[in-house]
């Protein structure tokens, strides 16, 4: 595959499917891999890192190594990470000829990462999420214009990703105004609001807002709430809320306390 000159990390994943037109949604990693010069993808009983490329200097291959016993769908998102370090050119590890990288190194995202290494990994993460889930496609599978966590179960399952970075993909993809809370035992651990969504209140580690319907939801894990309408001050700032006319909020519950909640802004005033 001819890759050279392709600039940032989607325009380079998203050349990877121009040139394999015909790829599945849930197409081997491992294939691709091996025709972009990945010479081996083991699995190691390794706790020092979560996945590790090793590469000849002049990328002449690269070697793909991944923590054992990590799920399959993980697995995958893992593969493309590495994959990400060994194609984009401007990718040196840190010290050595490898990149060893860590959980939180794969959950990376912050688009404004200034620290070079950081910027790496999140990188990595932009290329892996569009190469698995090319928002073209995700959008040409769309069931229905309506936001719905219920999709992203099953977009998950047909892309083979986890339901955590197909949610954080959706919101991405869809072309109306989303985005995503992960919560645990009621409080926030994650927030992924794309720029055009207004600011979200309540901070990382604090309480699901009382108003919510995610605050002491009786749904069983797997379950969705419907989409429902709700204040916009339940989660926006005053100044936020102020400028959006329509706020609604949906939650899907998981297992281990774990829940995924989805805003949709509407008639959102910009300045
Ligand atoms: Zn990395």
């Amino acid at each position: 595959m001819e890759l050279d000159g392709v600039g940032s990390p989607s325009a380079l994943a998203a050349r990877i499917h121009q040139l394999d037109p015909d790829l599945p949604l849930d197409f081997s990693i491992e294939e691709v891999c091996h025709r972009l010069d990945i010479s081996d993808i083991v699995d190691q009983p390794v706790t020092s890192f979560a996945a590790m490329l090793l590469m000849h200097p002049d990328r002449a291959w690269g070697s793909i190594v991944v923590a054992e016993g990590t799920s399959p769908r993980r697995r995958r998102f893992s593969i493309g990470h590495e994959l990400g370090h060994f194609l984009i050119g401007s990718h040196r590890p840190g010290d050595g000829d490898q990149f060893a990288c860590s959980h939180a190194d794969l959950h990376l995202a912050n688009s404004r990462e200034a620290n070079r290494a950081r910027k790496m990994e999140v990188e990595a993460n932009r290329f892996a999420a569009s190469l698995l889930m090319p928002p073209k496609r995700i959008r040409s599978n769309l069931g229905s214009r309506q936001p719905d966590l219920n999709e992203v179960v099953r977009l998950a399952r047909e892309f083979n990703v986890s339901k955590a970075a197909m949610a954080r993909s959706y919101v991405d993809a869809h072309r109306e105004t989303l985005a995503l809370i992960v919560v645990r035992d009621g409080r926030l651990i994650q927030a992924h609001r794309p720029d055009d969504f207004p600011w979200i209140a309540p901070r990382i580690g604090e309480a699901v807002p009382m108003e919510s319907i995610a605050n002491g939801h009786q749904l069983l894990p797997g379950q969705a709430s419907e989409l429902e309408e709700c204040e916009p001050e339940t989660w926006l700032s005053s100044s936020a809320a102020r400028k959006t006319e329509l706020l609604s909020e949906q939650v899907l519950s998981q297992s281990d306390g774990w829940a995924m909640i989805l805003l949709h802004a509407e008639g959102v005033e910009t300045d």
